[in-house]
């Protein structure tokens, strides 16, 4: 069982030609509202991989709150422990310009309340074999999330985005930190993905740093460090590649497959993910990524 401990943004995606300076307004070609967040994100990914996947944290009580929920049901996550709390949930409001370069406001909304845990997400949890966490939610959540779970023994991934300074009160509950190549630099700070690996080993027994169409770098205190080559694909969205890499990880490393097998097979529904337009609608199925 996957725990994800995390959050539910609406994405709220403008498409335009040209995006507009400051105080100028531009018209653009489309609109689009899409259920995301970084934690919705690594749920879904984990759940269509084929996990059976716990989310934990809150939506607003507004209509993304209710379209939200419904998309993590669809994809057989469970929302037991997702609250609907008073107000606004979290927006994305996203542009997109012609070459696919964006500019993000995230507004944390309902996510924002989720500053402590309750005795029911402590036990799930606690029961739980992985946790996947993630920095959209208040960091007091995230870090008795991660106590809770290192107590038990349960393997704990974190995502460092968006990326700050990580108190060592949380980095000594994180079994495995998977930053991509920039927020990897803004936490070692070295741009070289060998050298900032060295230096987060010094905080955290395991590193996997993401490189995006160069693949992946893994490093663990006490072995070799190792360089997974992504697979040659056509990418035409990258929105939700590193979520997608994460959610899949979560499911094979929880199925005992070891650490160089789980990397493949998280690259292979990676890649799958960056070949379609959108984040959590091209997450591909456990049939899809077996198949590539
Ligand atoms: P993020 O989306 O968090 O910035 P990355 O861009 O590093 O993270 O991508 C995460 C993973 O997704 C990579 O390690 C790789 O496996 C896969 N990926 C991303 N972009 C591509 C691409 N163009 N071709 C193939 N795989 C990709």
């Amino acid at each position: 069982r996957v725990a994800v401990l995390g959050s539910t943004n609406m994405d709220l995606v403008a498409y335009v030609d040209r995006a507009p300076e400051r105080g100028q307004t531009v018209t653009g070609r489309e609109f689009r509202t899409i259920p995301g967040g970084k934690g919705a994100n690594q749920a879904v990914a984990a759940a269509r991989a084929g996990g059976d996947v716990l989310m934990i944290g809150a939506v607003g009580d507004d209509e993304y709150g209710v379209r939200m929920r419904e998309s993590l049901e669809h994809s057989c996550v469970d929302t037991d422990l997702l609250h609907t709390a008073e107000g606004p949930s979290g927006t994305a409001h996203i542009v997109v310009d012609a070459q696919g370069s964006n500019a993000i406001v995230v507004v944390p909304g309902a996510n924002g309340t989720v500053t402590s845990l309750g005795p029911g997400e402590i036990a799930a949890i606690a029961e739980a074999d992985l946790l996947l966490l993630q920095l959209e939610l208040p960091l007091s959540a995230v870090i008795e999330g991660a106590r809770a779970g290192h107590a038990q023994g349960v393997r704990t991934l974190l995502t460092p985005s968006p990326v700050r300074k990580l108190p060592a009160e949380l980095l000594d509950h994180v079994d495995l930190l998977i930053p991509n190549e920039h927020e990897a630099a803004e936490l070692s700070g070295y741009e070289e993905p060998h050298a900032a690996a060295e230096i987060l080993l010094s905080q955290v027994p395991a590193v996997l740093i993401t490189l995006g169409a160069k693949g992946c770098l893994y490093a663990a205190r006490g072995s070799r460090t190792i360089h997974f080559p992504a697979p040659e694909v056509i990418a035409v969205d990258t929105t939700g590649a590193g979520d997608t890499f994460v959610g899949t990880l979560a499911v094979a490393l929880g199925e005992g497959r070891p650490v160089p097998q789980a990397i493949a097979w998280a690259s292979a529904a990676a890649a799958l993910c960056v070949q379609k337009p959108g984040a959590s609608v091209s997450m591909p199925y456990r049939s899809e990524i077996d198949a590539a």
